[in-house]
C-alpha cells in the first residue's frame, strides 16, 4: 500500500477556504461566481471528504476538482476515459497558465519521460490519466504528494452505466490505496442505480453527493412534424449556417444525403458515422471543433467525448429511440450557456423504425417502453421542459417560458364531435385500420384501398371532410396521447378504442383538442442578434481572431475563449486592460496573452464602427466632454494638431465652439504681428522658423484663423 507522501492537515484549510477559493476562481478561470454546487463540492473536497458530484453535461464539473487542487498543495490525479478528452482539458488548463499534463498509452515513450519527470519534480498541479494507464504509475504516485483523486465519467465503473469500461473496475483499489486522499467522482449520468453503484464500487460510500439540476435553460426545445425537414431545416439555417450545430440521423445513408444537400445550399457541412475510417473520423470531429467546419451530419457515433463550448444549435433530423438519448445529444449544445437551439422532428415513420430496431432484441420490452415515452415526450402538449425534467424524476414549478410549446401555446376548443366521428369510423372499420386509412375514410376519399374495402358505404365517410388531412392527423394524434385511442404497432399500426373511446362515443363525455396548426408550421424566427452574424460584428471579428490564434497554437478554439466570453467582450466592449480584465473567463494568464490582442480588434471595431459618424464631431464630442487635447488625441489615436484641424472643422461647420480656449491671446498677438512683419507669407514653415520652431504648428494655423478679440 502506498499513501500520498503527506497527507494535508485539511481542517486547518477549512477556515481558509471561503477566503481563499474565490480569488482563485477568477484569477486561474476569470469568473466570478460559482455555478450551483460547485462551491459545495469544491468545499467538501477541500475538507479531505469524499464526494459524487452529479451535473448535466456543461455543468461545470472540470472546475470541482481543479480549483481544489490549487488551493491545496501538491498534484490531482484525474482519471479520465478519453484521450481526446485529456487533451482537451489539459489544454485548456495550460491555456489558463495551470500546470498540467496527461499521461496515456499513445504517447512517445520521449514524452511520458519528461510527463514524469514533472511529476515527481512536484511540477504538476494535475495528472491526466487514462484507467488503463493508472497502475503503470504507481512508483512515481508513490513518491508524490497527491492532494485529491478525480474519477470522471464515473459511470464508466458502473456496468449499470450505459458506457461500462472494465479498466474502471480497477479503480476499486483507489481508496485502499490512497486512504487519506479524498476521492471525487464525477458524471453525468441520472439514474440512482447507476449513483449508487458508483458510491460501491469505489469504495466511497460515505461521500457526499451533490446531484444538481438537470435542466439547461438556455436550450430551445423544439419539437416538430417530420414532414419538409429538410425545407425547414434550410430555413432554419438560413440565419445560423455559419454558427456550429449537430445534425442527428438514424442512418448513415442520410447523413451522407443530407450533407451532401447542405453543401450543394452552400453550407459547409461534413457527414459522420461509423462507416468512415478512423482518420476520417478523427480529421472531420478536429475541423468541427476547431470551427473549421460548422456542421456536422452525424448518427449518434458523434459527440461522445466531444467537449466543444460552443455547439448552438442540434437538431434531430428523426426521434431519438429514447429521452435518455435525447437529452444526452441535445445537451451538446450551449454548454457556454449561452442561447441554443434544440430541433427535433418527429414522424410516425420514426415510431416504427425504432419499433423494427427494437423488436427481438433481448431487451425489447425495456426499449419498447423507453420508445414510447419518447414518443409522449414528442406528442406533448405541455412545457417541454417540464416534460423532459420530469422524467428524470425533477420537477419544474412553472412552465419555462424557452420551448415551443410555451412560446406558442395550444389553443384549445371543444373536440367532442371531431372526437366522436374518428372513434365511429374506427369502430366502424373494426379497429382494422391504421391512421392513414382512417382519415382517408373520414375524409371521403376515393382511394382505391377505401374502395376496394367497401368504407364509402360506412356511415362516417366524408364526416371530416372539411378538416385537412393533415389537421385531422394531428387531432387523432392527440386523441392517442389522451389515451382515447391506442396504436397497436404490432399489428400494422391499427388504431383501437380503449375504455375512454366508448365513454366519448355512448356517455357524452367531452374532450379538449389542441389547434396546433399555427405552432407547427411557424418558423421560430431567431430573435437574438447573434444569431445572424455578419463579418462586421465585432463578436465575428472576435471569433477569426480566436480561430487564427487557436490555429497557430494547434488547440480548439474554446481554449483560448469560450463563446461566452466573445458574446461579453461585444456587449461591454472593454477599451483598457482594466476593463478587459472583468470580462467573465478572463483570469491572469489569459489577461497577459490575450487582452493587447483582443484590445486591438476591440478598439478598432470601435472606431470603424463609428465612421458613420464623422471623425471630427466625435473629436468634437470628447472635447464637449471636458477632455484636454491632449486626452482627445490619445483616446482618439491621433495628433494633437489633428485634434485642432477637427475643431476648426466644426467652428467653420457653423456649430458654435470656444476656440479661444485653445490658444492664449498672447499666442494670437504674437501670431498676428508676425502676419504683418512678414507680409502675410505663404505656408505655415516661415512663421514655424520665425518663432524659432518655438510655438508650434497648430497655433500658428489657429492664431491666424482666429481674430484677436
Ligand atoms: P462539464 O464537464 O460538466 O460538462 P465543463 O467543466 O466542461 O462542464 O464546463 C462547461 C463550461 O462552463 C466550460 O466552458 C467552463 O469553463 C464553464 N464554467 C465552469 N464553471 C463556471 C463558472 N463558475 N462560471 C462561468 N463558467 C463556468
Ligand atoms: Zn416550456
Amino acid at each position: 500500500m502506498f499513501c500520498s507522501a503527506e497527507t494535508s492537515n485539511f481542517t486547518t484549510m477549512q477556515s481558509q477556504q471561503n477566503a481563499t477559493i474565490l480569488p482563485l476562481l477568477k484569477t486561474h478561470f476569470g469568473y466570478d461566481s460559482f455555478r450551483p454546487n460547485q462551491k459545495e463540492i469544491i468545499n467538501t473536497v477541500l475538507n479531505g471528504q469524499d464526494a459524487l458530484a452529479i451535473m448535466p453535461t456543461g455543468g461545470g464539473k472540470s472546475l470541482c476538482f481543479q480549483l481544489p487542487s490549487l488551493a491545496l498543495e501538491g498534484t490531482a490525479i484525474v482519471i479520465s476515459p478519453l484521450i481526446a478528452l485529456m487533451k482537451d482539458q489539459v489544454d485548456a488548463l495550460n491555456a489558463n497558465g495551470i500546470a498540467a499534463a496527461y499521461y496515456n498509452s499513445t504517447q512517445e515513450q520521449e514524452v511520458q519521460s519528461v510527463i514524469l519527470e514533472r511529476l515527481i519534480t512536484g511540477q504538476l498541479k494535475l495528472i491526466y490519466v487514462a484507467p488503463e494507464s493508472l497502475w503503470l504509475l504507481t512508483n512515481y504516485l508513490s513518491k508524490i504528494q497527491i492532494n485529491l483523486i478525480a474519477v470522471d465519467e464515473a459511470h464508466c465503473i458502473s456496468s449499470w452505466g450505459h458506457d461500462f469500461r472494465p479498466a474502471y473496475i480497477q479503480l476499486n483499489r483507489l481508496k485502499s490505496e490512497f486512504p487519506g486522499t479524498p476521492i471525487i467522482a464525477l458524471t453525468a449520468t441520472a439514474d440512482r442505480a447507476t449513483q449508487d453503484d458508483i458510491l460501491e464500487q469505489l469504495g466511497i460510500s460515505e461521500a457526499k453527493k451533490f446531484v444538481s439540476s438537470f435542466d439547461r435553460p438556455n436550450i430551445y426545445l423544439d419539437v416538430r412534424p417530420g414532414q419538409n425537414r429538410i425545407k425547414h431545416i434550410y430555413k432554419f439555417l438560413s440565419a445560423r449556417g455559419l454558427q456550429s450545430g449537430i445534425i442527428y440521423c438514424l442512418s448513415r445513408k442520410s447523413t451522407e444525403n443530407i450533407a451532401a444537400k447542405l453543401k450543394t445550399k452552400g453550407y459547409d457541412a461534413a457527414a459522420y458515422h461509423a462507416g468512415l475510417s478512423a482518420e476520417d473520423r478523427t480529421q472531420i470531429q478536429e475541423d468541427f471543433i476547431n470551427d473549421r467546419t460548422p456542421i456536422i451530419v452525424a448518427t449518434i457515433a458523434f459527440g461522445m467525448g466531444i467537449d466543444k463550448s460552443n455547439v448552438r444549435w442540434v437538431i434531430h433530423y428523426n426521434m431519438p429511440k429514447n429521452i435518455e438519448g435525447y437529452y444526452q445529444e441535445i445537451g451538446r449544445g450551449g454548454r457556454d450557456g449561452l442561447k441554443a437551439q434544440a430541433l427535433m422532428f418527429y414522424s410516425y415513420a420514426d415510431v416504427i423504425m425504432l419499433r423494427k430496431f427494437a423488436d427481438g432484441t433481448p431487451t425489447q420490452d425495456f426499449q419498447l417502453a423507453k420508445l414510447e415515452r419518447m414518443q409522449q415526450f414528442s406528442e406533448s402538449l405541455n412545457c417541454r421542459r417540464k416534460a423532459l425534467l420530469s422524467y428524470f424524476g425533477e420537477n419544474l414549478a412553472e412552465d419555462c417560458g424557452n420551448c415551443d410549446i410555451c412560446k406558442n401555446p395550444p389553443k384549445y376548443f371543444d373536440g367532442t364531435v371531431i372526437a366522436q366521428k374518428v372513434c365511429s369510423a374506427v369502430s366502424r372499420m373494426k379497429e382494422q385500420e391504421a391512421i392513414g386509412t382512417i382519415i382517408d375514410v373520414l375524409r371521403g376519399a376515393q382511394n382505391q384501398q377505401v374502395l376496394e374495402k367497401g368504407y364509402q358505404t360506412i356511415k362516417t365517410y366524408g364526416a371530416a371532410r372539411d378538416i385537412s388531412w393533415k389537421d385531422l392527423q394531428q387531432y387523432i394524434i392527440q386523441l392517442l396521447n389522451q389515451g382515447i385511442l391506442q396504436i397497436w404497432f404490432h399489428e400494422k399500426g391499427r388504431l383501437v378504442l380503449t375504455p375512454q373511446a366508448k365513454q366519448i362515443l355512448f356517455e357524452g363525455k367531452k374532450i379538449r383538442l389542441a389547434n396546433l396548426v399555427q405552432n407547427v408550421t411557424e418558423e421560430q424566427k431567431p430573435k437574438t442578434k447573434n444569431s445572424t452574424r455578419s463579418p462586421k460584428d465585432l463578436f465575428e471579428k472576435l471569433r477569426v481572431l480566436r480561430s487564427s490564434l487557436a490555429s497557430n497554437l494547434g488547440v480548439p478554439a474554446y481554449v483560448i475563449f469560450s463563446d461566452a466570453s466573445l458574446k461579453a467582450m461585444e456587449d461591454k466592449k472593454p477599451r483598457t486592460v482594466q476593463e478587459f480584465s472583468e470580462i467573465s473567463g478572463v483570469g491572469q494568464a489569459k489577461l497577459d496573452k490575450y487582452a493587447a490582442v483582443f484590445l486591438k480588434v476591440i478598439l478598432k471595431h470601435l472606431d470603424t464602427g463609428s465612421t458613420k459618424i464623422a471623425t471630427h464631431k466625435k473629436t468634437h464630442q470628447l472635447f464637449k466632454d471636458g477632455k484636454t487635447v491632449k486626452e482627445i488625441a490619445l483616446k482618439r489615436g491621433i495628433t494633437e494638431s489633428t485634434v485642432y484641424t477637427h475643431l476648426v472643422k466644426i467652428h467653420d461647420e457653423g456649430t458654435t465652439i470656444d476656440l479661444y480656449q485653445l490658444i492664449t491671446s498672447d499666442e494670437i498677438h504674437k501670431v498676428k504681428t508676425a502676419q504683418k512683419e512678414l507680409k502675410n507669407p505663404d505656408g505655415l514653415k516661415v512663421y514655424f522658423d520665425h518663432f524659432k520652431e518655438q510655438i508650434p504648428y497648430r497655433i500658428i494655423k489657429l492664431g491666424l484663423y482666429l481674430p484677436e478679440k
